[in-house]
């Protein structure tokens, strides 16, 4: 039995880079495909965000003349690139899927709304939004935030490269120790890195749960899904 009917997974643009140091890589690609089919057939509704940064950010053109908005609209087709290459996977791999983009760019995807999402999930397809809420000075993890909330889904499960949310940095400091759940305010008094702050308020404000946790172990976005306590739960 899954522990929810409706879920926003986020994952990160960079992590499609397995190895590689940019772009994306097939294997990883496909492997994460595989994981969300499983999940699908689980009896999940799924709406997927996912981020641009192995390809471009709109802050890392800053400093080399580009201008932050045009920067931030180069890292949503970012977005738009990944989002596209993850649904040939998911088409690949069996799994009927819906590309959405949040600006308006037919026909590489319908223009989002949050009922077309519904509608689709409804329909048994696992549907992706493009381009994070539209705007620049925004991230992928508000547009997860945002979208989540919007199409109602009962939690947002953030896939990246660690199993949950430590103290400090694992990597940097050896004592740092990982909490298996965490209050939005204590990410903030601790001033945690798990997401950017608009989206740890949005999600705050809204009271919707984040659940971190290693999305590149194979397996583990269903043991998530069958209430394995593999990661971190943030709330209220
Ligand atoms: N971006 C944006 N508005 C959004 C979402 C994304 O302007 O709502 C731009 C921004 O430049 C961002 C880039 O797209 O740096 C890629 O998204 P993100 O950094 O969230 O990707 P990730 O770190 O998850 O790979």
């Amino acid at each position: 039995m899954a522990r929810f009917k409706r879920i926003l997974l986020k994952l990160s643009g960079e992590s499609l880079m397995g190895q590689k140091q940019f772009g994306i890589d097939e294997q990883h690609l496909a492997e994460y495909a595989q994981q969300i089919k499983d999940a699908h057939e689980m009896g999940i509704q799924i709406c997927i965000v996912i981020g641009g940064g192995n390809i471009f950010r709109g802050l890392s053109g800053t400093g080399k003349g580009i201008d932050r908005v045009k920067g931030d609209q180069m890292g949503m087709l970012a977005t738009t690139i990944n989002s596209l290459a993850l649904s040939s996977a998911l088409t690949v791999a069996g799994v009927c899927n819906q590309v959405l983009t949040a600006i308006r760019m037919e026909p590489i995807g319908e223009f989002y709304t949050k009922w077309k999402a519904i509608d689709a999930m409804e329909q048994g397809k696992v549907v992706i939004i493009a381009c994070g809420t539209g705007s620049p000075y925004f991230t992928t993890d508000t547009g997860s935030s945002l979208h989540g909330i919007e199409v109602e889904a009962d939690v947002m499960l953030k896939g990246t490269r660690v199993d949950g949310i430590y103290t400090a940095d694992p990597e940097k400091d050896p004592t740092a120790t990982k909490f298996n759940d965490i209050t939005y305010e204590e990410v903030l008094r601790r001033d945690l890195k798990v997401m950017d702050l608009s989206a740890i308020c949005m999600c705050k404000d809204n009271n919707f749960p984040i659940y971190v946790f290693n999305m590149d172990v194979t397996g583990n976005l269903h043991k998530v899904l069958a209430g394995e306590d593999i990661g971190t739960l943030v709330h209220n």
